[in-house]
Protein backbone atom coordinates (compact mmCIF):
# COMPACT_ATOMS: atom_id res chain seq x y z
CA UNK A 1 0.00 0.00 0.00
CA UNK A 2 1.99 3.08 -0.80
CA UNK A 3 1.39 6.56 0.99
CA UNK A 4 -0.46 9.55 0.05
CA UNK A 5 1.59 12.48 -1.24
CA UNK A 6 0.48 14.55 2.36
CA UNK A 7 0.70 11.49 4.60
CA UNK A 8 4.53 10.79 3.05
CA UNK A 9 5.09 14.46 3.48
CA UNK A 10 4.42 14.28 6.99
CA UNK A 11 7.04 11.39 7.87
CA UNK A 12 9.74 13.23 5.24
CA UNK A 13 9.53 16.51 7.68
CA UNK A 14 10.52 14.20 10.44
CA UNK A 15 13.57 12.64 8.97
CA UNK A 16 14.59 14.89 5.91
CA UNK A 17 13.83 13.62 2.33
CA UNK A 18 17.52 12.11 2.24
CA UNK A 19 16.55 9.55 4.71
CA UNK A 20 12.83 8.45 3.20
CA UNK A 21 11.93 6.43 0.27
CA UNK A 22 9.12 4.57 -1.46
CA UNK A 23 10.92 3.97 -5.05
CA UNK A 24 9.34 0.86 -6.08
CA UNK A 25 12.88 0.52 -7.68
CA UNK A 26 14.69 0.72 -3.89
CA UNK A 27 11.83 -1.31 -1.87
CA UNK A 28 12.91 -4.82 -3.15
CA UNK A 29 16.21 -4.63 -2.50
CA UNK A 30 14.63 -4.68 1.67
CA UNK A 31 13.95 -8.18 1.60
CA UNK A 32 12.19 -8.76 -2.03
CA UNK A 33 9.20 -6.70 -0.16
CA UNK A 34 6.87 -4.22 -1.29
CA UNK A 35 7.13 -1.86 1.86
CA UNK A 36 5.12 1.29 1.46
CA UNK A 37 8.21 3.25 2.48
CA UNK A 38 11.24 2.85 4.36
CA UNK A 39 12.43 5.35 6.97
CA UNK A 40 15.29 6.25 8.63
CA UNK A 41 15.50 7.99 11.81
CA UNK A 42 18.48 9.62 13.25
CA UNK A 43 17.42 9.26 17.11
CA UNK A 44 15.11 8.45 19.61
CA UNK A 45 12.98 11.51 18.86
CA UNK A 46 12.57 10.74 15.71
CA UNK A 47 11.84 7.44 16.31
CA UNK A 48 9.08 8.41 18.48
CA UNK A 49 7.74 10.99 16.03
CA UNK A 50 7.30 8.20 12.82
CA UNK A 51 5.65 6.00 15.60
CA UNK A 52 3.12 8.31 16.66
CA UNK A 53 2.46 9.67 12.75
CA UNK A 54 1.75 5.67 12.32
CA UNK A 55 -0.44 5.93 15.39
CA UNK A 56 -2.37 8.84 13.41
CA UNK A 57 -3.06 7.26 10.39
CA UNK A 58 -3.32 3.53 11.44
CA UNK A 59 0.02 2.24 9.22
CA UNK A 60 1.94 -0.73 10.78
CA UNK A 61 5.40 -0.68 11.00
CA UNK A 62 8.29 -3.26 11.62
CA UNK A 63 12.39 -1.74 12.86
CA UNK A 64 15.22 -3.21 11.99
CA UNK A 65 18.81 -3.29 13.15
CA UNK A 66 20.90 -5.27 10.83
CA UNK A 67 18.23 -6.59 8.90
CA UNK A 68 19.42 -10.52 9.10
CA UNK A 69 15.95 -11.83 9.61
CA UNK A 70 12.17 -11.22 10.76
CA UNK A 71 8.37 -11.12 9.36
CA UNK A 72 8.00 -8.26 7.24
CA UNK A 73 4.18 -8.51 5.92
CA UNK A 74 3.85 -6.32 2.48
CA UNK A 75 2.25 -2.92 2.74
CA UNK A 76 4.20 -2.19 6.49
CA UNK A 77 6.38 1.01 6.93
CA UNK A 78 10.14 -0.02 7.17
CA UNK A 79 12.31 1.97 10.31
CA UNK A 80 15.75 1.16 9.31
CA UNK A 81 17.94 2.18 12.13
CA UNK A 82 21.55 2.32 10.47
CA UNK A 83 22.14 5.81 11.36
CA UNK A 84 21.32 4.89 15.41
CA UNK A 85 24.95 3.55 15.32
CA UNK A 86 26.97 4.98 18.39
CA UNK A 87 28.39 3.23 21.09
CA UNK A 88 27.06 5.20 23.87
CA UNK A 89 28.79 4.40 27.11
CA UNK A 90 31.56 1.77 28.08
CA UNK A 91 31.48 1.52 31.70
CA UNK A 92 34.40 -0.22 32.48
CA UNK A 93 33.98 -0.18 36.48
CA UNK A 94 30.86 -1.70 36.11
CA UNK A 95 30.73 -3.54 33.16
CA UNK A 96 28.27 -2.66 30.80
CA UNK A 97 28.19 -1.10 27.55
CA UNK A 98 25.08 1.24 26.17
CA UNK A 99 24.54 0.91 22.19
CA UNK A 100 22.27 2.50 19.80
CA UNK A 101 20.68 -0.61 17.62
CA UNK A 102 23.23 -0.51 14.48
CA UNK A 103 26.30 -0.72 16.56
CA UNK A 104 27.51 -3.98 14.59
CA UNK A 105 28.86 -6.43 17.49
CA UNK A 106 32.24 -6.90 16.10
CA UNK A 107 32.60 -3.17 16.68
CA UNK A 108 31.68 -2.90 20.35
CA UNK A 109 33.76 -6.10 20.77
CA UNK A 110 37.14 -4.86 19.02
CA UNK A 111 36.98 -1.64 21.43
CA UNK A 112 36.20 -3.75 24.51
CA UNK A 113 38.90 -5.90 23.97
CA UNK A 114 41.05 -3.04 24.04
CA UNK A 115 39.40 -2.52 27.74
CA UNK A 116 39.98 -6.14 28.85
CA UNK A 117 36.30 -6.84 28.26
CA UNK A 118 34.16 -9.23 26.18
CA UNK A 119 30.13 -9.27 25.72
CA UNK A 120 27.98 -12.27 24.38
CA UNK A 121 28.36 -12.29 20.59
CA UNK A 122 24.97 -14.08 18.76
CA UNK A 123 26.26 -16.99 17.05
CA UNK A 124 24.49 -15.14 13.89
CA UNK A 125 27.59 -13.47 13.37
CA UNK A 126 29.49 -10.25 14.45
CA UNK A 127 27.94 -8.70 11.60
CA UNK A 128 24.82 -8.56 13.36
CA UNK A 129 23.20 -5.90 15.94
CA UNK A 130 25.18 -5.89 19.40
CA UNK A 131 21.82 -4.72 20.89
CA UNK A 132 19.57 -7.42 20.31
CA UNK A 133 19.54 -10.45 22.36
CA UNK A 134 21.17 -13.77 21.02
CA UNK A 135 22.98 -16.27 21.99
CA UNK A 136 26.59 -17.72 20.58
CA UNK A 137 30.16 -19.97 20.96
CA UNK A 138 31.31 -17.73 24.04
CA UNK A 139 27.49 -18.40 26.23
CA UNK A 140 29.82 -20.61 28.68
CA UNK A 141 31.52 -17.19 30.07
CA UNK A 142 29.04 -14.60 28.40
CA UNK A 143 25.96 -15.78 29.29
CA UNK A 144 23.28 -15.69 26.60
CA UNK A 145 19.82 -14.15 25.52
CA UNK A 146 17.74 -12.77 27.67
CA UNK A 147 20.38 -12.69 30.62
CA UNK A 148 22.64 -9.49 29.35
CA UNK A 149 20.38 -6.93 29.12
CA UNK A 150 20.54 -4.62 31.53
CA UNK A 151 18.18 -0.94 31.24
CA UNK A 152 16.88 -0.36 27.95
CA UNK A 153 15.21 3.00 26.07
CA UNK A 154 11.90 1.48 24.06
CA UNK A 155 9.33 3.72 22.05
CA UNK A 156 6.51 1.74 22.48
CA UNK A 157 4.20 1.21 19.87
CA UNK A 158 1.99 3.79 20.69
CA UNK A 159 4.97 6.13 20.72
CA UNK A 160 5.84 6.73 25.08
CA UNK A 161 9.56 6.79 25.10
CA UNK A 162 9.79 4.20 28.39
CA UNK A 163 13.03 3.70 30.31
CA UNK A 164 13.30 0.45 32.21
CA UNK A 165 15.10 -0.56 35.03
CA UNK A 166 17.76 1.90 37.27
CA UNK A 167 17.59 4.57 34.21
CA UNK A 168 13.45 5.13 34.98
CA UNK A 169 14.23 6.26 38.24
CA UNK A 170 18.33 7.65 38.27
CA UNK A 171 19.34 8.35 34.65
CA UNK A 172 21.88 5.24 35.19
CA UNK A 173 22.13 2.32 32.94
CA UNK A 174 23.34 -0.42 35.51
CA UNK A 175 20.31 -2.41 36.12
CA UNK A 176 17.24 -3.89 34.00
CA UNK A 177 15.00 -4.33 37.20
CA UNK A 178 15.22 -1.07 39.11
CA UNK A 179 15.10 1.36 41.29
CA UNK A 180 12.38 1.43 38.33
CA UNK A 181 9.96 -0.36 35.83
CA UNK A 182 11.18 -3.54 35.51
CA UNK A 183 9.83 -4.87 32.23
CA UNK A 184 12.41 -7.57 31.67
CA UNK A 185 9.86 -10.07 30.65
CA UNK A 186 8.47 -8.15 27.66
CA UNK A 187 11.23 -6.74 26.56
CA UNK A 188 12.94 -9.35 25.10
CA UNK A 189 12.48 -8.90 21.40
CA UNK A 190 11.95 -12.53 20.67
CA UNK A 191 8.87 -13.42 22.87
CA UNK A 192 6.40 -15.49 21.09
CA UNK A 193 4.14 -14.70 19.03
CA UNK A 194 6.66 -12.50 17.69
CA UNK A 195 9.52 -9.63 18.47
CA UNK A 196 8.14 -7.40 21.55
CA UNK A 197 6.14 -4.50 19.38
CA UNK A 198 7.64 -1.14 19.36
CA UNK A 199 11.40 0.20 19.19
CA UNK A 200 14.07 -0.25 21.18
CA UNK A 201 16.33 2.73 20.84
CA UNK A 202 19.30 2.26 23.08
CA UNK A 203 19.80 -0.97 25.17
CA UNK A 204 22.71 -1.30 28.28
CA UNK A 205 24.34 -4.28 27.76
CA UNK A 206 26.60 -6.69 30.47
CA UNK A 207 30.18 -6.95 29.94
CA UNK A 208 32.53 -9.70 31.22
CA UNK A 209 36.27 -10.15 32.22
CA UNK A 210 38.10 -11.00 28.51
CA UNK A 211 41.75 -12.75 29.30
CA UNK A 212 43.25 -12.18 25.72
CA UNK A 213 44.77 -9.79 24.20
CA UNK A 214 43.51 -6.16 23.52
CA UNK A 215 43.68 -6.57 19.61
CA UNK A 216 42.85 -9.68 18.16
CA UNK A 217 45.81 -10.64 16.04
CA UNK A 218 43.67 -11.83 12.99
CA UNK A 219 44.57 -12.05 9.33
CA UNK A 220 43.55 -13.28 5.79
CA UNK A 221 40.39 -12.57 4.16
CA UNK A 222 37.15 -14.26 4.42
CA UNK A 223 36.13 -17.18 3.96
CA UNK A 224 39.78 -17.79 5.81
CA UNK A 225 40.55 -15.67 8.31
CA UNK A 226 43.26 -16.98 10.44
CA UNK A 227 45.39 -16.25 13.81
CA UNK A 228 48.54 -14.73 13.03
CA UNK A 229 49.69 -16.50 16.24
CA UNK A 230 47.86 -18.37 18.62
CA UNK A 231 47.51 -15.74 21.50
CA UNK A 232 49.71 -16.43 24.56
CA UNK A 233 48.04 -18.68 27.76
CA UNK A 234 44.99 -19.45 24.99
CA UNK A 235 44.36 -23.09 23.53
CA UNK A 236 41.64 -24.72 21.45
CA UNK A 237 40.83 -28.06 21.04
CA UNK A 238 38.11 -30.18 20.21
CA UNK A 239 37.63 -33.68 22.18
CA UNK A 240 35.75 -36.78 21.41
CA UNK A 241 34.17 -39.13 23.64
CA UNK A 242 32.78 -42.70 23.59
CA UNK A 243 29.34 -42.13 24.71
CA UNK A 244 26.74 -38.90 25.21
CA UNK A 245 27.14 -40.17 28.72
CA UNK A 246 30.48 -39.73 28.94
CA UNK A 247 30.34 -36.24 26.98
CA UNK A 248 27.73 -35.29 29.48
CA UNK A 249 29.80 -35.67 32.90
CA UNK A 250 32.70 -34.16 31.09
CA UNK A 251 30.94 -30.97 30.41
CA UNK A 252 29.22 -31.24 33.69
CA UNK A 253 32.69 -31.02 35.37
CA UNK A 254 34.50 -28.63 33.66
CA UNK A 255 31.31 -26.20 34.34
CA UNK A 256 32.19 -26.95 37.96
CA UNK A 257 35.92 -26.48 37.57
CA UNK A 258 35.07 -23.07 35.94
CA UNK A 259 38.06 -23.41 33.67
CA UNK A 260 36.89 -23.12 29.88
CA UNK A 261 36.42 -19.35 28.31
CA UNK A 262 34.34 -21.38 25.44
CA UNK A 263 31.92 -24.90 25.75
CA UNK A 264 30.96 -25.81 22.23
CA UNK A 265 29.29 -29.26 21.17
CA UNK A 266 30.08 -29.18 17.64
CA UNK A 267 29.61 -31.95 15.98
CA UNK A 268 32.10 -33.87 13.23
CA UNK A 269 30.03 -31.89 10.31
CA UNK A 270 30.24 -28.47 11.75
CA UNK A 271 33.99 -28.79 12.34
CA UNK A 272 34.79 -29.66 9.03
CA UNK A 273 32.21 -26.59 8.14
CA UNK A 274 34.30 -24.50 9.75
CA UNK A 275 37.72 -25.30 9.11
CA UNK A 276 37.23 -25.51 5.25
CA UNK A 277 36.68 -22.71 2.43
CA UNK A 278 34.07 -24.19 -0.18
CA UNK A 279 31.62 -27.57 -0.36
CA UNK A 280 34.22 -30.22 -1.66
CA UNK A 281 36.87 -29.33 0.61
CA UNK A 282 34.16 -29.71 3.49
CA UNK A 283 33.04 -32.72 2.66
CA UNK A 284 36.46 -34.39 2.57
CA UNK A 285 37.12 -33.13 5.56
CA UNK A 286 33.94 -34.21 7.38
CA UNK A 287 34.75 -37.90 5.83
CA UNK A 288 37.82 -37.53 7.37
CA UNK A 289 36.75 -36.10 10.89
CA UNK A 290 34.49 -38.95 10.93
CA UNK A 291 37.18 -41.21 11.10
CA UNK A 292 39.04 -39.55 13.23
CA UNK A 293 36.32 -39.23 16.43
CA UNK A 294 35.34 -41.96 18.31
CA UNK A 295 31.88 -40.48 19.04
CA UNK A 296 30.27 -37.41 20.23
CA UNK A 297 32.09 -34.88 21.17
CA UNK A 298 32.40 -31.27 22.04
CA UNK A 299 35.06 -28.04 21.32
CA UNK A 300 37.10 -26.00 24.03
CA UNK A 301 38.67 -22.34 23.98
CA UNK A 302 40.79 -21.93 27.60
CA UNK A 303 41.72 -18.45 28.03
CA UNK A 304 44.36 -17.96 31.42
CA UNK A 305 45.08 -14.69 33.48
CA UNK A 306 48.50 -15.77 33.61
CA UNK A 307 50.73 -18.22 32.81
CA UNK A 308 50.17 -19.99 35.93
CA UNK A 309 46.32 -20.01 35.68
CA UNK A 310 46.33 -21.56 31.99
CA UNK A 311 48.62 -23.83 33.02
CA UNK A 312 46.19 -24.44 35.51
CA UNK A 313 43.49 -24.84 33.40
CA UNK A 314 45.02 -27.16 30.92
CA UNK A 315 45.74 -29.81 34.11
CA UNK A 316 41.98 -29.79 34.66
CA UNK A 317 41.00 -30.43 31.37
CA UNK A 318 43.24 -33.15 30.94
CA UNK A 319 42.17 -34.90 33.96
CA UNK A 320 38.55 -34.47 33.22
CA UNK A 321 38.67 -35.44 29.40
CA UNK A 322 40.87 -38.30 29.91
CA UNK A 323 38.31 -39.54 33.51
CA UNK A 324 35.55 -39.37 30.49
CA UNK A 325 37.52 -41.41 28.45
CA UNK A 326 38.21 -38.00 25.75
CA UNK A 327 40.61 -38.33 22.94
CA UNK A 328 41.82 -34.65 21.39
CA UNK A 329 41.07 -34.48 17.67
CA UNK A 330 44.31 -34.09 15.98
CA UNK A 331 42.97 -32.39 13.57
CA UNK A 332 42.49 -29.23 14.88
CA UNK A 333 46.25 -29.32 17.10
CA UNK A 334 47.43 -28.73 13.69
CA UNK A 335 47.95 -24.54 15.32
CA UNK A 336 46.71 -23.07 11.69
CA UNK A 337 43.75 -24.60 12.26
CA UNK A 338 43.66 -24.46 16.11
CA UNK A 339 43.66 -20.94 14.88
CA UNK A 340 40.78 -20.44 12.58
CA UNK A 341 38.43 -21.83 15.26
CA UNK A 342 39.61 -20.26 17.94
CA UNK A 343 39.16 -17.14 15.51
CA UNK A 344 36.03 -17.71 14.19
CA UNK A 345 34.22 -18.54 17.55
CA UNK A 346 35.76 -15.48 18.95
CA UNK A 347 35.38 -13.11 16.49
CA UNK A 348 32.47 -15.18 15.70
CA UNK A 349 31.68 -16.61 11.88
CA UNK A 350 30.96 -19.88 12.64
CA UNK A 351 27.25 -20.16 12.25
CA UNK A 352 27.06 -19.11 8.62
CA UNK A 353 29.20 -21.59 7.51
CA UNK A 354 27.81 -24.69 9.80
CA UNK A 355 24.22 -24.18 8.78
CA UNK A 356 23.81 -22.91 5.36
CA UNK A 357 27.19 -24.42 3.50
CA UNK A 358 26.32 -27.98 3.15
CA UNK A 359 22.09 -28.27 1.74
CA UNK A 360 21.85 -24.47 1.16
CA UNK A 361 18.76 -23.97 3.75
CA UNK A 362 17.62 -25.61 7.24
CA UNK A 363 15.34 -25.64 9.40
CA UNK A 364 16.46 -26.07 13.06
CA UNK A 365 14.71 -26.89 16.60
CA UNK A 366 16.55 -24.49 19.42
CA UNK A 367 16.42 -25.66 22.74
CA UNK A 368 17.63 -23.56 26.07
CA UNK A 369 17.36 -25.05 29.36
CA UNK A 370 18.36 -28.36 31.30
CA UNK A 371 21.28 -30.13 28.75
CA UNK A 372 20.77 -33.70 29.80
CA UNK A 373 16.97 -33.06 28.76
CA UNK A 374 17.80 -31.81 25.50
CA UNK A 375 20.50 -34.09 25.07
CA UNK A 376 18.16 -37.03 25.14
CA UNK A 377 15.64 -35.76 23.23
CA UNK A 378 18.13 -34.49 20.63
CA UNK A 379 19.46 -38.28 20.03
CA UNK A 380 15.48 -39.17 18.94
CA UNK A 381 15.59 -36.39 16.94
CA UNK A 382 18.12 -37.14 15.18
CA UNK A 383 17.40 -41.21 14.92
CA UNK A 384 14.15 -39.49 13.54
CA UNK A 385 16.03 -37.70 10.40
CA UNK A 386 17.22 -41.14 9.28
CA UNK A 387 14.36 -41.88 6.74
CA UNK A 388 14.73 -38.29 5.28
CA UNK A 389 18.23 -38.82 4.81
CA UNK A 390 17.56 -42.51 3.15
CA UNK A 391 14.93 -40.63 0.97
CA UNK A 392 17.92 -38.07 -0.07
CA UNK A 393 15.53 -35.10 1.25
CA UNK A 394 18.43 -33.88 3.62
CA UNK A 395 22.20 -33.71 3.74
CA UNK A 396 23.79 -37.09 5.83
CA UNK A 397 25.37 -35.40 8.70
CA UNK A 398 25.37 -38.51 11.41
CA UNK A 399 21.83 -37.77 12.56
CA UNK A 400 24.07 -34.96 14.56
CA UNK A 401 22.96 -32.31 16.70
CA UNK A 402 24.92 -30.21 18.81
CA UNK A 403 25.17 -27.96 22.26
CA UNK A 404 26.96 -25.41 24.22
CA UNK A 405 27.04 -24.58 27.94
CA UNK A 406 25.66 -21.53 29.18
CA UNK A 407 26.80 -19.35 32.44
CA UNK A 408 29.38 -22.59 33.03
CA UNK A 409 27.02 -25.35 32.73
CA UNK A 410 24.32 -23.40 35.00
CA UNK A 411 22.11 -23.32 31.64
CA UNK A 412 22.77 -25.22 28.62
CA UNK A 413 21.28 -25.20 24.51
CA UNK A 414 20.50 -27.86 22.09
CA UNK A 415 19.99 -27.33 19.00
CA UNK A 416 19.16 -30.20 16.22
CA UNK A 417 19.23 -28.72 12.13
CA UNK A 418 17.94 -30.24 8.86
CA UNK A 419 19.80 -29.09 6.10
CA UNK A 420 17.80 -29.21 2.98
CA UNK A 421 17.67 -27.93 -0.73
CA UNK A 422 15.00 -25.35 -0.29
CA UNK A 423 13.80 -25.57 -4.13
CA UNK A 424 13.18 -29.32 -3.75
CA UNK A 425 8.92 -28.73 -2.34
CA UNK A 426 9.15 -32.57 -1.05
CA UNK A 427 11.96 -31.88 0.52
CA UNK A 428 11.04 -28.60 2.28
CA UNK A 429 7.51 -30.46 3.37
CA UNK A 430 9.50 -33.56 5.12
CA UNK A 431 11.78 -31.19 6.99
CA UNK A 432 8.58 -29.29 8.46
CA UNK A 433 6.93 -32.34 9.13
CA UNK A 434 9.84 -33.62 11.28
CA UNK A 435 10.46 -30.18 12.75
CA UNK A 436 6.45 -30.40 14.05
CA UNK A 437 6.66 -34.14 15.40
CA UNK A 438 9.54 -33.77 17.24
CA UNK A 439 8.93 -30.49 18.63
CA UNK A 440 5.35 -31.64 19.87
CA UNK A 441 7.60 -35.23 21.30
CA UNK A 442 9.32 -33.32 23.17
CA UNK A 443 6.47 -31.80 24.72
CA UNK A 444 4.53 -34.77 25.41
CA UNK A 445 7.37 -36.42 26.27
CA UNK A 446 8.03 -33.75 28.95
CA UNK A 447 11.80 -32.82 27.97
CA UNK A 448 10.67 -29.42 27.17
CA UNK A 449 7.67 -26.78 25.97
CA UNK A 450 8.88 -25.25 22.73
CA UNK A 451 7.28 -22.03 21.97
CA UNK A 452 7.74 -22.67 18.77
CA UNK A 453 4.89 -25.31 19.42
CA UNK A 454 1.24 -24.69 18.88
CA UNK A 455 1.14 -22.26 21.35
CA UNK A 456 -2.65 -23.05 22.82
CA UNK A 457 -1.54 -26.64 23.55
CA UNK A 458 1.84 -24.98 25.32
CA UNK A 459 0.43 -21.75 26.99
CA UNK A 460 -1.74 -24.01 29.37
CA UNK A 461 0.91 -25.70 30.71
CA UNK A 462 3.37 -22.64 31.06
CA UNK A 463 0.63 -20.28 33.13
CA UNK A 464 -1.50 -18.97 29.95
CA UNK A 465 1.60 -16.98 28.90
CA UNK A 466 -0.11 -17.17 25.34
CA UNK A 467 -3.12 -15.29 26.55
CA UNK A 468 -1.03 -12.98 28.94
CA UNK A 469 0.99 -12.03 26.11
CA UNK A 470 -2.07 -10.98 23.86
CA UNK A 471 -3.49 -9.14 26.31
CA UNK A 472 -0.06 -7.47 26.43
CA UNK A 473 -0.02 -6.60 23.33
CA UNK A 474 -3.52 -4.90 22.72
CA UNK A 475 -2.59 -2.83 25.95
CA UNK A 476 0.52 -1.34 24.54
CA UNK A 477 -0.55 -1.23 20.87
CA UNK A 478 -4.57 -0.13 20.98
CA UNK A 479 -3.70 0.71 17.24
CA UNK A 480 -2.54 -2.13 15.84
CA UNK A 481 0.34 -0.28 14.14
CA UNK A 482 2.93 -3.15 14.97
CA UNK A 483 2.36 -6.40 13.23
CA UNK A 484 1.45 -8.60 16.00
CA UNK A 485 -0.44 -6.06 17.78
CA UNK A 486 -2.49 -5.60 14.31
CA UNK A 487 -3.22 -9.74 13.97
CA UNK A 488 -5.30 -9.02 17.11
CA UNK A 489 -6.98 -5.43 16.86
C1 LIG B 1 22.62 -18.61 9.59
C2 LIG B 1 22.03 -18.02 10.82
C3 LIG B 1 22.56 -18.37 12.04
C4 LIG B 1 22.06 -17.83 13.19
N1 LIG B 1 22.62 -18.18 14.37
C5 LIG B 1 22.19 -17.61 15.50
C6 LIG B 1 22.80 -17.91 16.74
O1 LIG B 1 23.70 -18.73 16.82
N2 LIG B 1 22.35 -17.25 17.83
C7 LIG B 1 21.33 -16.34 17.77
O2 LIG B 1 20.99 -15.78 18.80
N3 LIG B 1 20.71 -16.07 16.62
C8 LIG B 1 21.10 -16.69 15.50
N4 LIG B 1 20.47 -16.40 14.33
C9 LIG B 1 19.34 -15.47 14.36
C10 LIG B 1 19.84 -14.02 14.32
O3 LIG B 1 20.10 -13.58 15.62
C11 LIG B 1 18.80 -13.15 13.70
O4 LIG B 1 18.82 -13.54 12.34
C12 LIG B 1 18.93 -11.63 13.87
O5 LIG B 1 18.08 -11.12 12.90
C13 LIG B 1 20.26 -11.03 13.81
O6 LIG B 1 20.30 -9.67 13.33
P1 LIG B 1 20.04 -8.36 14.19
O7 LIG B 1 20.36 -8.57 15.61
O8 LIG B 1 20.77 -7.26 13.51
O9 LIG B 1 18.47 -8.17 14.09
P2 LIG B 1 17.52 -7.76 12.87
O10 LIG B 1 17.66 -8.79 11.81
O11 LIG B 1 17.68 -6.37 12.47
O12 LIG B 1 16.08 -7.90 13.56
C14 LIG B 1 15.60 -9.11 14.11
C15 LIG B 1 14.15 -8.93 14.56
O13 LIG B 1 14.07 -7.94 15.59
C16 LIG B 1 13.26 -6.81 15.19
N5 LIG B 1 14.01 -5.60 15.55
C17 LIG B 1 15.13 -5.14 14.93
N6 LIG B 1 15.55 -4.02 15.51
C18 LIG B 1 14.70 -3.76 16.53
C19 LIG B 1 14.64 -2.73 17.49
N7 LIG B 1 15.56 -1.77 17.55
N8 LIG B 1 13.61 -2.74 18.36
C20 LIG B 1 12.68 -3.75 18.33
N9 LIG B 1 12.70 -4.75 17.44
C21 LIG B 1 13.70 -4.76 16.55
C22 LIG B 1 13.11 -6.92 13.68
O14 LIG B 1 11.89 -6.38 13.24
C23 LIG B 1 13.21 -8.42 13.45
O15 LIG B 1 11.97 -9.03 13.63
C24 LIG B 1 20.95 -16.93 13.14
C25 LIG B 1 20.41 -16.57 11.93
C26 LIG B 1 20.92 -17.11 10.77
C27 LIG B 1 20.31 -16.71 9.48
Amino acid sequence: MALSKEVYKEFEDVVGEENICDDPAIMPSYYNTEFAAVMLPGNTAEVQALVRLCNKHKLKFRPICTGWSGMFPKGIILMDLRRMNHIIEINEKNMYAVVEPYVISSELQAELMKRGLNFCIKGAGTTCSAMLRGHGHMDQTTSGDDRNHLAIEWVTPEGEIVRTGALGSSDEWFSGDGPGPSLRSILTSAVPPGVTPGVFTKAALKLYHWPGPAKFPVVGHSPKYVLSEIPPNMMARYFSFPSVEKMWQAELKLGEAEICYELMGFNAAMVAANITTCNEEDEKMFNRLNKEVQGPGFFVIIAGNSAEDFTYKKKVLEKIVSDAGGKSLKTVEDPEIEGILMCQCIRISASIRETFRPGGAFNSIPIMGQRDLTIKWAIGAGKAKEPLIKKGYIVDDGGAFFGWGVEQGHLGKTEIFCKFDPRNAEAKAAVEGWQKEQTARAFKEHYFASTMGPQDEIGPALSNYHLWWRKLVRAIDPNGVSPEGGSLV
